[in-house]
Formats: structure tokens, sequence, C-alpha cells
């Protein structure tokens, strides 16, 4: 929210009192931070304050207190703030989040030159908000088994699935498909939500405009899952008309848990130790290629993915668009100014480190393999992005190393970011629609050099950031470019319909990413032209040429 939108939504909700901060006192000190206030929002409050001039950092300390404003546990430093953490480093807000929603604190702040402790503003006070739904409501009642335990335990594959019926029985504005199974059999499931209802079938859905959120690939990477479970049950009950304006003009798809099989077992990879995030193009495992099946038949314009980090130095919330060269400009551009010109500035806005993924020497991530779902989207014509939560405190939350804070606050910095990739969506609908019009169009026309690899320059976060590294250029080597490029490829009967050393048929795979192919039976062969909206992708699958191909077509030049 901006300025103006945050202080209606905190007049209707009867939360004045937490804006009476300490703006009118005066400070005895000109290093003492005044005009603090706190703003509720869900699973975090926004700390904001006048920027104290020489300030390197700041503290912000948080304390329980009782309905009284009674101490009632020791104070704590749950965060430190820095200028350059943001786009506007002269507005200091910070997301404080990691604490039991619903729960009531004193917070204080304090500036810090160097090493030198500034004394402490006056005290704010504040209850956050509560767990998101109405205890006496039904639906909006239910709750994850993550919400229960108060962040201790991770939903579990059975109490998903009890919650996930649960919703979709009680919501009109939700239904749940199974959109495949894992290796070990687990069902691979979809929220479909709109207003009043979903569009009623497939072919309904994909004429809808539709927003797809993938919350879990790497099985060891839950915060995303918790995440999506309660933005799930947000969207389904939510009344407020942000809400239906998005699901009036919006489809929601929400895949929670694509790899059943790694969360159960807390690992990266699938049951055989496949990392799925390096198999959205090869398709060899069930569950990538349930996925890439329902994004043929459900035809998203806008997605993100759901992913942790580990690096300490990294901002809370890493993000980077599709950088393969075969995306098309259009694409590249809406992905990347919705993270420049609308995440980061909503972010700092509201206490949210965003960053390009890679920043702060993140190393050899964020490159172009067309295996990662943020390329295969791009190459799909679908604006996008990842999310990268950074996996612990490090020194900017240094309270915790207390697990359920640490969990809380990836989940709920997680719910933010999709919601405001809702609102995004909403607002740049025409935008959007018009860049996947020139992405088709362009791949349609196969104009153009084809790279095997290689990215797109992403840019550093923004000044005054020195050193905060983006992801690494990856310019193509001479023998990763196809300069013309080729007209189409041949497959051999054998390829299209034999077992490859790597699992299915060419065949099966070519359809079901949605690629135009033509059999033709006086040769015995398929032709895959190049003139079509994945041309992209294409080589990338059929050329011996290239860093992972399915198989070695021929190649044929125009
Ligand atoms: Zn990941």
């Amino acid at each position: 929210m901006t300025g103006r939108l945050r202080l209606v939504a905190v007049l209707a909700s009867g939360l004045l009192a937490s804006l009476v901060g300490t703006g009118t006192a005066l400070a005895q000190d000109a290093t003492q931070v005044i005009g603090v206030t706190v703003e509720h929002a869900d699973g975090f409050a926004s700390l904001s304050w006048d920027s104290v001039a020489g300030a390197t950092d700041y503290q912000i300390e948080r304390t329980p207190v009782n309905a009284d404003d009674e101490l009632t546990g020791p104070p704590v430093i749950v965060g430190l703030w820095r200028p350059n953490r943001t786009v506007t480093p002269d507005s200091p807000t910070f997301a404080d989040a990691g604490f039991n929603p619903g729960d009531r604190f004193r917070w204080r702040v304090r500036a810090r030159t160097g090493t030198t402790e500034h004394p402490f503003s006056d005290p704010v006070f504040g209850t956050t908000l509560p767990q998101w739904g109405d205890p006496d409501v039904p639906g909006e009642n239910l709750r994850t088994q993550w919400e229960q335990t108060q962040a201790v335990q991770y939903t579990s594959d059975v109490n998903e699935y009890a919650y996930t019926a649960a919703l979709d029985s009680a919501s009109d504005r939700v239904r749940v498909v199974e959109i495949g199974r894992t290796i070990q059999g687990r069902p691979i499931n979809m929220f479909i939500i709109g207003y009043p209802t979903p569009p009623r079938n497939v072919p309904a859905v994909a004429g809808s405009t539709v927003a797809l959120v993938n919350c879990n690939v790497h099985g060891n990477e839950p915060s995303s899952r918790e995440a999506c479970l309660i933005m799930a049950r947000e969207l389904a009950f939510a009344n407020d008309q942000r809400t239906l304006d998005i699901l009036s003009n919006t489809t929601v798809l929400i895949v929670p848990t694509i790899n059943g099989d790694g969360r159960a077992a807390n690992t990266r990879g699938n049951s055989t130790g496949q990392d799925l995030n390096r198999d959205y193009s090869l398709i060899r495992e069930p569950e990538t290629f349930a996925f890439v099946e329902m994004m043929r038949d459900y035809d998203p314009e806008a997605a993100f993915d759901g992913h942790e980090f580990g690096n300490n130095q990294a901002g809370d919330l890493p993000v980077l668009p599709p950088r393969h060269l075969n995306v098309a400009q259009s694409i590249f551009d809406q992905s990347k100014s919705m993270i420049e010109d609308f995440f980061y500035e909503r972010g700092s806005d509201d206490g949210w480190w965003y960053c390009p993924y890679g920043c702060q020497n993140g190393g050899e991530v964020g490159l172009s393999q067309e295996t990662i779902l943020r390329n295969t989207l791009g190459l799909k014509s679908v604006i996008g992005s990842l999310l990268e939560a950074r996996s612990a405190g490090g020194v900017t939350r240094p309270n915790e190393t207390n697990t359920p804070n640490n969990r809380r606050r990836k989940t709920y910095s997680a719910i933010y970011t999709y919601q405001q990739f809702l609102d995004y969506q909403l607002a740049n609908q025409q935008a959007i629609a018009q860049a996947i019009e020139e992405s088709i169009a362009f791949q349609t026309s196969n104009t153009g050099r084809i790279v095997f690899r290689g990215s797109y320059p992403i840019p550093a976060f923004p000044a005054p950031h020195p050193g905060e590294a983006p992801p690494p250029d990856e310019d193509p080597t001479p023998e990763q470019i196809l300069d013309p490029p080729p007209c189409g490829y041949v497959l051999t009967e054998q390829q299209w319909s034999e077992p490859q050393p790597d699992g299915r048929p060419v065949g099966d795979r070519m359809v079901a990413h949605g690629i135009r192919v033509a059999h033709r039976i006086g040769r015995q062969d398929y032709w895959v032209p190049m003139d079509q909206p994945q041309r992209g992708l294409i080589p990338l699958l059929l050329d011996g040429q290239a860093a992972e191909p399915i198989a070695a077509a021929q190649r044929i030049a125009c």
C-alpha cells in the first residue's frame, strides 16, 4: 500500500491509535529517532520513522506487552535497517515479521553511526493482526497445521489435502483439480479461484486472464507452500473490494506442492533425486510433465515460482525475471518492469527488501537454463519472476535464530509478494496482454538469431547500493548461436514414438508442451516448424548442439 491508502486502511480498521507515535515529541537529542509509527498488515508490522542525519543504520527493538502496555518479556533487537535496502533511503520503513500474529508489542527504534548507538525513540505500541479469517465463520476458520502449531510444524501432506478439500467444499470461489501425481502417488493439486465462481471448465479458464503461483518445487524450501495455502483461504473468503476486483478480472491458479515427495522427505529433488527445477523443458519426471501440460491447457498470462535461498547477505526477497536470450524482448521488459518499477517501490514503502536474485555476491545463480521454470515461462510468453526468500535471518533480522520466527517471516513475506503480484497483474492487464501478443508475433515470425544459452543482463539494485551485485552476465559463445535461425527440425518416427535414453518418447513431450508438429505420413517423419509461439524453446529441445536437448533432430536450414 502507498501512504494514502495505508492511512485509509488504518482508519477503517479502527487502529488510529497505532498511528499515534513520537512525531509530536521533541527529540532530546538530534540523533534520537522521532516520528515512529506502526502499521499492521498480514503477518507483519511496518515501522516507519524520520531519518536521522548521519545515521549509518537503525536498530528496531520489539518487546511483548500486555493490554495495559506493561512489558511481559525481554526487549529484543529484531531488525537492522540500512538505507541501502530500499529505493527510498530517506524514508526508513522496516517490515517487522516473525512474531505470532495477534500478539501485542512495544517497538522502539534507534539510529547508529558506525557502532555508536544513539538513544532509542519514544515507544509505540500495537496489537498485531491475528491469523487471517474470523474464527467463528465456517471456511474462514480453517487453519493449516503450520498455523495451528504456531509455525512449529510444517503442514504435512495429509493435512494439506484435508485443508484443500475443506476449502474446496466451503467456498464457491474455489475449485480444486488434481493435475497429476508424484512418483510416489501423491496428488498434485491446483486451486482454481475466481469470483463469483471460477470459470466453469479448462477452456473457459484459458480464455480468462490467468495468474499462476507455483509454490514449492524444492521440497526443502517450504515457506511459499505455507504462504499459498493461507493465501488460497484469503482469496476464497475475503470480501474487501480489492480481492473482489482481482477475482472478478483474474483467475488465480495456485499449485501448492508440485513436489509432494520431496516435501515429505524434506529434500530438494523428487523421490529419484531429480531437481525438478532443472526439468521444466525436458519434462522427464511425472511432476514437471503434469505441470507443463497444465500450462498448455490453462494458458496463464503471468506466474511466480516460490523458493528460498541460503545467502545470509541477500535481501529479504530476491526476485528475477526470465532472462534466456530467446525470450522475447517484450516479455523480458514487462517482467523486469514488474520487479523494478513495482516490487522495488512497493517493497520500500512497506519495509520489505527486494533485490535481484544473486544480489550481495550470491554467486553463479539466476542463469539462462531453459530447464528452470523462470526461463521456461518466458519462452512460453508468460510474464513472471521467481522468489528466493532468504533462508536465514542474517544480520538484518537477528532474532531469527528462533525457528518459528524465521519461518513466519518467510511465509508472510511470501504472502505479501504473491498478493502484490496479483495487484500488479490486475493493474497491468492490458500491458501484459500487449507484451504477450508482441512475443507471439515475434516468435512466430522466426526472425533473428537463436541462442542455446545466454542471458539478458540484469541491473544491480538501484543506487545507493555499492557492491550489491546482480546475477552474472552470461554471453553466448559463437557455438551457442544459430544465425540465421533454422526453419525447423525433423524427428524420425523412432525419435517421435520410442522411449529416449532419458525417458519418454520425444513425441509425448512435444504434445505436452503444446508445440505444433506435422506428421508427414509419406516421409514417415515429423516436422517441427520454427514459425510458432514456442520458437525460442524448440532448438533447445531438438538441436544436438544445444546444452540439454531431448534428442538430436535434423536441423533444416531455411
Ligand atoms: Zn529453490
